[in-house]
């Protein structure tokens, strides 16, 4: 008796152990079944994979001798995001997009398939590096740069980063999010871009109107405050000069069914596509706006959101006459180009935005650049602001657009435009 009870005990045991094994294997399977299958993708069946910037700058690669990235560390931050890991950790990046198809691996059925794959981006890992070390070390944000003319994206960068080569397990808030495509954010003041476009087509008298501003002023009995007064300002100087007090008084003018269609037909609202991966929708009220939620609404602000990299479309389009060509990242997409903005309406905001630089920010601030822009400093909420500077270089052999945001940044100007600055001065130096 005591002899089977010992048996017994044994066989539980061993089947307690068996259980315990097929246990963790299964749950090793789902958590590591990818690295599995693309070890033995590689090794089996020779799959590999390359990719460069648009100047042979390798930055990934990964082949039967292993997975590999940029050389220098610098890069690899710089590129981080829009890259992604060997692991997957940012879920977006261009390797977890181009991996899994080079895998096609089913974790059921464990298939994969071989292929050689060789992809070229149209970015320009050196721009990336002078954004990142823009941005700074102590600060989050991220630069976004493309070529308005043909679509290429010469630029994405996003911080903080981390190394990919050596995994950070208590990263800071924000590391695996790529901020130029896969967020929101109060637009401030830029926002003023699209609220001036329906005023252009919806506001018949807009360039006779005058404003007035002390510094505040109300609307439907809520104050809207600016930085400073800015006296009697028209149309072209209230942006210029940020007024929001005018600006409260356009977007009501516009109204809210007009400020509504506009965001929309802009692309504010919508998610984009970037070679695969999906952006990030922005927010605008739909519902019903009582005049001071209008008014808000309209200088950026209320439940504004948007996306960087919306609003580089949206500029790239300000930029080409209107038509917006679509941003691509991989070398060798077909450009789709689309008329987003009507020319006269997309041609009288370039020389606004030409304006805002000569009358305003003025051109020592952006030496030898034919800077277009307009900054923002938007009230996030909790105390601090987002600090935005966007616009596009008005010059034929540099034809870029550029989107520039530092959270918990100070001042549009001052703290994007001085990034935008650097970031542009390298791009246009090539
Ligand atoms: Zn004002």
């Amino acid at each position: 008796m005591k002899k089977l009870t010992a048996r017994a005990i044994s066989v539980l045991l061993i089947l307690a152990l068996v259980l315990f094994g097929t246990g963790v294997y299964t749950v090793r399977l789902f958590e590591k079944g990818n690295d599995w299958a693309l070890y033995f993708s590689r090794l089996n069946s020779g799959s590999s994979g390359v990719l460069h910037d648009r100047n042979g700058v390798l930055l990934a690669e990964f082949s039967r001798s292993g997975s590999f990235y940029a050389e220098d560390e610098l890069t690899r931050k710089a590129c981080f995001h829009i890259l992604g890991d060997y692991e997957g950790r940012t879920g977006s990046g261009l390797i977890s997009t181009f991996t899994e198809d080079i895998k096609d691996y089913s974790i059921f059925t464990g298939t994969t398939h071989s292929q050689d794959y060789e992809f070229t981006l149209t970015l320009d890992a050196y721009l990336n590096r002078v954004a990142y070390e823009s941005i700074g070390v102590d600060r989050e944000g991220c630069v976004l740069v493309c070529n308005y003319k043909t679509g290429e994206v010469l630029c994405m960068v996003s911080a903080p980063s981390t190394d990919p080569l050596y995994y950070d397990p208590d990263p800071p808030s924000g590391t695996y999010i790529n901020k130029c495509l896969g967020a929101a954010f109060v637009p401030g003041s830029v926002f003023k871009l699209v609220t001036s476009a329906a005023a252009i087509e919806t506001v018949g008298n807009i360039w006779d109107r005058k404003f007035f501003c002390e510094g505040e002023g109300e609307i439907a009995g809520v104050k809207i405050a600016c930085v400073d007064p800015h006296w009697t300002t028209d149309f072209r100087t209230a942006l210029s000069n940020s007024c929001n007090y005018a600006f409260a008084q356009i977007a009501v003018t516009v109204g809210q069914d007009n400020m509504k269609r506009y965001v929309k037909e802009f692309g504010f609202t919508d998610r984009h596509e970037l070679n695969g991966i999906t952006t990030a929708a922005g927010n605008f009220e739909t519902g019903y706006m009582g005049d001071p939620e209008l008014a808000w609404a309209g200088i950026g602000q209320w439940t504004d959101l948007i996306c960087p990299f919306s609003l580089l479309r949206y500029v790239s389009a300000i930029a080409n006459c209107g038509t917006l060509i679509e941003p691509y990242i991989i070398d060798g997409t077909e450009p789709k180009s689309v008329q987003l903005i009507k020319q006269s309406t997309a041609d009288t905001l370039k020389d606004m935005m030409r304006f805002n630089v000569t009358d305003h920010y003025t051109d020592e601030r952006f030496p030898g650049l034919h800077m277009c822009g307009k900054s923002g400093t938007a009230e996030v909420g909790d105390g601090t602001n987002n600090s935005w500077f966007t616009g596009f270089l008005d010059d034929e052999e540099h034809p870029y657009a550029f989107v520039v945001l530092i959270e918990k940044g100070g001042y549009g100007l001052a703290d994007a435009g001085a990034v935008a600055n650097s970031v542009m001065q390298a791009a246009a130096r090539k």
